[in-house]
């Protein structure tokens, strides 16, 4: 299967070329040839499967091959939950349009909406936008929808879990009834499944790889822990592994500054992303961590929804998320494109229960390891490894750090034997 063959214009096929890409990715394969028809489609997808060139690339195709005869009005909507998603579609749309004559921009609320509003001005066949912006453009009469004929929904899931229901039903009143609609969702509960019916019509249904395929890939590890020693053990990690990208995953925003200040305060390179960042901020630690100035991006799970970071290294939960498919995403930053990742998590007793429920969701125990030094607390009560269990361990008491390295059999080893420990218990 090759990007010719699903019949994109040679301008595109030359854009797609220039970044490297050399096949399509399933979601690619799957979701080009019907949007390419002119249907509607709901794709089930999430992040790094390259779902983005899987509706851009047709839109562009389409756009492109029949322009507006008298003027250039916006004939293209895509609708994303957060400013950074926005900000990275629309990077790919501008990237993939290089060789056309298409116009984009893209508008989200937290920055002056002055530049946003003069490039609109000018005259743009696709907008990248939030809801909330959109709208409160459109109601100061700075924009029109009257012409837009493909309206892309990207991260619906994440967009309900966010509260734009509303927004998007307002947005939905505002376009042309006849148009092309495609909708993109990670997860499908009844409510994306109610907001789907209502969308779209007669739609195409098309999946990516099941999202256990791409968790296979990525070594997964757990680290038991005391809750006040996991900051030390994740400055340890990062040091002693001398891993230079690490996204690290905290449940509170709060969280998120604290332990980003703990780590400059080490000598790591730092920056959390979360909500309470103005866009500045986000974006500038975002372009710091990809360049590589940054070391580690401390993030909510919000704010890390659709960030596109390829090829990411290492990813640490500094805590489990509580809803066990928030784990599948977060993990899923790693391994991308068939390159390895590392997945860890820092799990104190009183995750136990998230534990249990993210193994149950993968289908797997994950390899488990305890750090001299930084043992988990035998007083907590929900704490499956009693003390008198580590024995095991007992040989490696100045080595510390040697657990984390190579040593896989052994780590196994010792995996499967914590792994009975806690059955047991
Ligand atoms: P997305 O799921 O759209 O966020 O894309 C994830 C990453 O995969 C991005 O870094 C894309 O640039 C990259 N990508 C998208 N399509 C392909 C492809 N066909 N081959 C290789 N990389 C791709």
């Amino acid at each position: 299967m090759s990007f010719k063959s699903l019949g994109l214009s040679e301008p595109i096929l030359k854009a797609i070329q220039k970044k490297g890409y050399e096949t399509p990715s399933p979601i690619q394969a799957k979701a080009i040839p019907p949007v390419l028809e002119g249907k509607d489609v709901l794709a089930s997808a999430q992040t790094g499967t390259g779902k983005t060139a899987g509706f851009t690339l047709p839109m562009l195709h389409y756009l492109s091959n029949n322009p507006h005869p008298k003027f250039r009005p916006i004939r293209a909507l895509v609708l994303t939950p957060t400013r950074e998603l926005a900000a990275q579609v629309f990077e790919n749309v501008k990237e993939y349009s290089e060789f056309l004559d298409i116009k984009g921009a893209v508008i989200f609320g937290g920055v002056n909406q002055k530049p946003q509003v003069s490039k609109i001005k000018q005259g743009i066949d696709i907008l990248v936008a939030t809801p909330g912006r959109l709208l409160d453009l459109k109601n100061q009469g700075l924009l029109s929808l009257k012409h837009i004929e493909i309206f892309v929904l990207d991260e619906a899931d994440r967009m309900l879990d966010m509260g734009f229901l509303r927004d998007i039903e307002r947005v939905m009143k505002l376009m042309p009834n006849k148009r092309q609609n495609l909708m993109f969702s990670a997860t499908f509960s009844k409510d994306i499944k109610k907001l789907a019916y209502s969308i779209l019509n007669n739609p195409v249904q098309v999946e990516a790889t099941p999202e256990n395929t791409a968790v296979e890939i990525i070594e997964q590890k757990v680290y038991r822990v005391a809750k006040g020693k996991k900051t030390g053990l994740i400055i340890k990690l990062i040091s002693e592994g001398n891993w230079q990208q690490v996204l690290v995953f905290t449940r509170t925003k709060h969280g998120a500054n604290k332990l980003t200040k703990k780590m400059v305060s080490a000598g790591i390179t730092a920056a959390a992303i979360h909500g309470n960042k103005s866009q500045g901020a986000r974006t500038k630690a975002l372009a710091g961590f990809k360049s590589g100035k940054i070391r580690v991006l401390v993030a909510t799970d919000i704010a890390a929804r659709g960030l596109d970071i390829p090829l990411l290294p290492h990813v640490i939960n500094f805590e489990l998320p509580n809803i066990s498919e928030d784990y599948v995403h977060r993990i899923g930053r790693t391994g991308r494109a068939g390159a390895e990742g590392q997945a860890i998590s820092l799990v104190s007793a009183d995750e136990t229960t998230y534990l249990a429920g993210i193994e149950k969701l993968i289908g797997e125990k994950i390899e488990m390891e305890i750090v001299d030094g930084f043992e988990p607390d035998p007083n907590a009560s929900t704490e499956p490894i009693k003390p008198g269990q580590n024995r095991g361990r007992g040989g490696n008491r100045n080595s510390g750090s040697r657990n984390t390295g190579g040593n896989k059999n052994s780590n196994r080893n010792r995996s499967r034997n914590r792994s009975r420990n806690r059955n047991s218990n």
